[in-house]
């Protein structure tokens, strides 16, 4: 069976398990999960349409169809297309009514479906309930498949290969921007897409989301470059702190508690622990030296077919780690006007403890002035 169409049915089991009779999903990551269809997000309604019981299908614009062919789509379910005359809700309504969805259902819509479509589906459509298609899909997504964590396992092997070649980019008088575009190139010759590149200089370096921008590096800049992409549909993500020629007043001592703080929180990783108590373990660390205040964001974030998914690690998540989850540990330290660094690594949750899918050495990393 192709591991979309597994994916399918196991979303049909999780429906009945939480009485959910129907979920409708348009373009984004879930549709990718489940079908592996691309589609593009676009004004013209495509929806796949999942009934609890009996056979899916996919609901797409004439236009879009040879792609939605192309895709595997129509190998695995029915690919009913609509012309730019006809209602596409029609089909939908026609497809949920085939599988015998009554009018008393609880009907599922993905996250991220645009308010336009969602709107007019509960027109279409009779219903007791709404739901979030989280219901359904968040299960399914937050434990990774062996063959899931091997894809992420060889996108986190391609990130740390760019990132061995970032030294050789960071040269004073270049902009940001400059080396952002080399750096996406690089991307590119180990992955299928680009998903962002950071390169925070100097004071840049104190906003962690820095727009990489025109600012020139300067000798004696800390530089924290933060790059992901897609390699067979799955994320990387990793960030490591560069200096130009030495590093600048108290950096290097900031990066040492950083590290220190990484290590314990990957230590802290083991199935059981909650989510929150791994944020808590770097926290602390960054706390006692001092920099609590400036370590302004959670400690990481799931990964997966997206590049921020569940679980979270941040206070407040007391959910139990399981083996198979993969997510960020990336504490941070921001000092607004001078500097800031942050060190990142995706970790898989195994039997007994956590996974390293970045091993690119994670010392800061001193680049020489010609
Ligand atoms: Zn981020
Ligand atoms: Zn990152
Ligand atoms: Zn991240």
């Amino acid at each position: 069976m192709p591991a979309s169409l597994a994916r399918l049915r196991r979303a049909q089991e999780v429906m009945r398990e939480r009485g959910v009779d129907a979920l409708f999903v348009g373009p984004s990551a879930d549709l990718r999960y489940l079908l592996g269809y691309h589609a593009l997000p676009l004004e013209r309604l495509t929806l796949l349409v999942v009934p609890a019981e009996g056979d899916p299908a996919l609901v797409v614009p004439e236009l879009e169809a040879p792609r939605a062919v192309a895709s595997g789509a129509a190998d695995l379910i029915d690919v009913r297309t609509w012309t730019e005359t006809e209602d596409p809700f029609r089909h939908v309504a026609d497809v949920v009514r085939a599988a015998g969805v009554s009018n008393g259902a609880i009907l599922a819509v993905q996250d991220r479906l645009w308010s336009a479509f969602t709107l007019q589906l509960q027109e279409s459509i009779p219903a007791e309930g709404w739901v979030a298609g989280t219901t359904v899909m968040r299960e399914l997504r937050i434990v990774k498949t062996a063959d899931e964590i091997a894809a992420l396992r060889r996108v986190g092997a391609a990130i740390d290969e760019v990132h061995r070649q970032v030294p050789g980019l960071l040269r004073p008088g270049r902009p940001e921007s400059e080396v952002g575009r080399d750096i996406a190139e690089l991307i590119l010759r180990e992955h299928d897409e680009v998903n962002f590149v950071i390169v925070a200089s100097g004071p840049n370096g104190a906003s962690p989301h820095h727009e990489t921008g025109d600012r020139r590096l300067e000798e004696g800049d800390a530089v924290v470059v933060d790059i992901g992409g897609t390699g067979d549909g799955y994320c990387s993500d990793n960030t490591r702190n560069y200096v130009i020629g030495r590093a600048p007043e108290g950096y290097a001592e900031l990066h040492e508690v950083l590290l220190t703080a990484q290590r314990a929180a990957v230590a802290a990783v083991r199935p059981g622990v909650a989510a929150e108590d791994v944020d808590r373990a770097a926290r602390g660390i960054i706390e006692d030296a001092g920099y609590g205040a400036a370590f302004v964001h959670r400690t990481g974030h799931g990964i997966g077919v997206e590049e921020h998914e569940d679980p979270y690690i941040v206070a407040g998540n007391d959910e139990p780690l399981v083996e198979g989850m993969t997510f960020s540990v990336e504490p941070g330290i921001y000092l607004d006007g001078r500097y800031g660094a942050r060190i990142e690594d995706i970790v898989a949750v195994t039997a007994s403890g956590a996974e390293r899918l970045n091993t690119v050495d994670r010392e800061l990393t001193e680049v020489p002035v010609a």
